[in-house]
Formats: structure tokens, C-alpha cells, sequence
């Protein structure tokens, strides 16, 4: 039997690319959020390659693409800049406070995206617009308020950034302090693979391939993928980043 209607709880990425996705095969959305304004804090800056086929899916991939950026690389470095891995774009046919910057990294020959591995003082540092803002998430102490945190930020700047900068050596556009899951997760673009999926499960249902227990099948190996691939490959990951086996703090 056809869907007549689907009620989407939540106007993040995930339901409202799930809201376009149905609305453009002729199933009518009512899409609902508990908030009446955007959430300004800074997040899902970056999609692995495989979000852009549900964003082409969607229609929305060319409006991404002009007001995004596509990054070239990424790579593991220590503090130094000694470069421990790293996979190039060109080459290959993708509580911690994070902010939003103007600051010449490529003087210190940094990539597009990249870890900077160290047990206290690592990082990431991404450039995320076309006109060179960088996103830089990096560890802090356990246990401060928002207010600490963002104090301490210049200091934390000085010392774990390449050229050591002071304040008016950069223009900061946004921070805010965010604790960093334990589990593992893919981000965003976990969400737009699961959208992917129950999209192509709610068509299924809509157009009688199947009765409504593929979601239960569905449900069943998210959960699977999860527990097997991107938990353990995430959390990994994050070991790395702060090994001291690895770098032996310095
Ligand atoms: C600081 C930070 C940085 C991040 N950086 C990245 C990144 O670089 N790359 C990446 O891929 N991901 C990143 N993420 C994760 C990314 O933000 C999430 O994966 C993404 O927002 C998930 O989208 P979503 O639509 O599933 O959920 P959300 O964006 O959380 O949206 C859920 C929506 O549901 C609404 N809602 C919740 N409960 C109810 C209810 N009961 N009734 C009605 N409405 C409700 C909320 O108001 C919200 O609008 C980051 C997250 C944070 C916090």
C-alpha cells in the first residue's frame, strides 16, 4: 500500500535530507522541530565521499559544492610538522573546544585537513571555505566552564599552533567548547548513510516491494555496521591522536 504521509521528528541534516529525499518521490513530509532557530555552534563541517551521492540524490550537491570547499588531503603529523601518514586528493581519485579561524597555515605547508598526533596538545586542522577559514578542534583539560574554556583559548592557540601566533595574529570567528563522544561515529555522514538506507527502504514500502518489516531489517544491520566498522575504526582513530606510544610526547 502507498504511503500517504510520513511525520519526520527533527529538522537536523539527517530529516531534512530524508524530508527531500521522500518529498521528491511524491510522498508528502510533515517535518517537526522541538527548536524555532538554528543552532549556531560550529559542526559537521566536513561529508566523506560517499554523502555526495545522496546529496546529488537530493538535488542540493551543485549548492554544497558552490558554498563549500573541497579539501585536497589529509594526514597525521606530529607537533613539529613531521608528516606521519597522509592521503592526497590528487594522488588518489577525503569537552574539546573547536574554532573557526583566518590563518595562514599553508606557510607551514599544512594539507587541507589534517591530525596533529600528541597525548595533550593534539589537533585537527581543517580548511573548510573557499577563502581560506580553518577549523581548528584541539584538546583542552578536563572540567572548565564555557567561559574557561574560551579563556584559555589564545594561550592553547600559542602553544599548539604552527608559528606559535598571538591573538591579533588571527582572526577567530567562532569557538565553543564540546565534549568528544567515546563512542565512535562517522558524523554526519553516518546519518546521511542511514538516511540513504531507510530512504530506500520507505520507497521500497511505498511502491509494495516489501511490507513494512524491512525496517526492522534495516534497524538490525545499522546496528551491525556500526558495532563491527565504524565504532572500532573510529575510536581507533582517536587513539591514535593521542598515543603516546606513538610520538612519545613530543
Ligand atoms: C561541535 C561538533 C562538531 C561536529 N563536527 C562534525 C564534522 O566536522 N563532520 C561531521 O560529519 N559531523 C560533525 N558533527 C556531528 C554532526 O553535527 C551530527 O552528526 C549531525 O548534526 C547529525 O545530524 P542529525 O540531523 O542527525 O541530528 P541533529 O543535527 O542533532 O538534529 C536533530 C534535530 O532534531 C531536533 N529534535 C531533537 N529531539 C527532538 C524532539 N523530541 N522533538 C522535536 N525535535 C527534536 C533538534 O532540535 C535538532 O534540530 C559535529 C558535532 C558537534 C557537536
Amino acid at each position: 500500500m502507498a504511503i500517504s504521509k510520513i511525520i519526520i521528528v527533527g529538522a537536523g541534516p539527517s530529516g531534512l535530507l530524508l524530508g527531500i529525499l521522500l518529498t521528491k518521490a511524491g510522498i508528502p513530509v510533515t517535518l517537526l522541530d522541538q527548536s524555532d532557530h538554528l543552532d549556531t555552534n560550529p559542526r559537521a563541517a566536513h561529508y566523506a565521499p560517499n554523502s555526495v551521492v545522496e546529496l546529488r540524490r537530493a538535488g542540493v550537491l551543485s549548492t554544497v559544492e558552490e558554498r563549500g570547499y573541497h579539501p585536497n588531503g589529509v594526514c597525521w603529523r606530529l607537533l613539529d610538522g613531521t608528516i606521519l601518514a597522509g592521503i592526497r586528493g590528487d594522488e588518489n581519485d577525503e569537552i574539546d573546544p573547536d574554532a573557526m579561524i583566518y590563518y595562514p597555515f599553508e606557510k607551514f605547508d599544512y594539507w587541507d585537513s589534517q591530525f596533529i598526533v600528541h597525548p595533550t596538545n593534539w589537533y585537527m586542522a581543517a580548511k573548510i571555505t573557499p577563502d581560506g577559514m580553518w577549523r581548528v578542534t584541539y584538546g583542552d583539560i578536563w572540567g572548565l566552564t564555557t567561559e574557561e574554556y574560551l579563556k584559555r583559548q589564545p594561550m592553547r592557540f600559542e602553544e599548539i599552533l604552527p608559528g606559535h601566533p598571538k591573538p591579533g595574529e588571527y582572526d577567530l570567528k567562532m569557538a565553543s567548547p564540546y565534549k568528544l563522544q567515546q563512542s565512535g561515529g562517522m558524523g554526519l555522514t553516518g546519518g546521511i548513510a542511514d538516511i540513504s538506507s531507510l530512504t530506500d527502504c520507505l520507497l521500497a514500502m511505498h511502491n509494495n516491494l516489501t511490507d513494512d518489516s524491512i525496517l526492522d531489517k534495516y534497524s538490525e544491520i545499522r546496528i551491525k555496521k556500526w558495532k563491527e566498522i565504524i565504532d572500532p575504526t573510529s575510536r581507533a582513530n582517536f587513539g591514535r591522536l593521542w598515543d603516546e606510544k606513538c610520538c612519545g610526547g613530543d
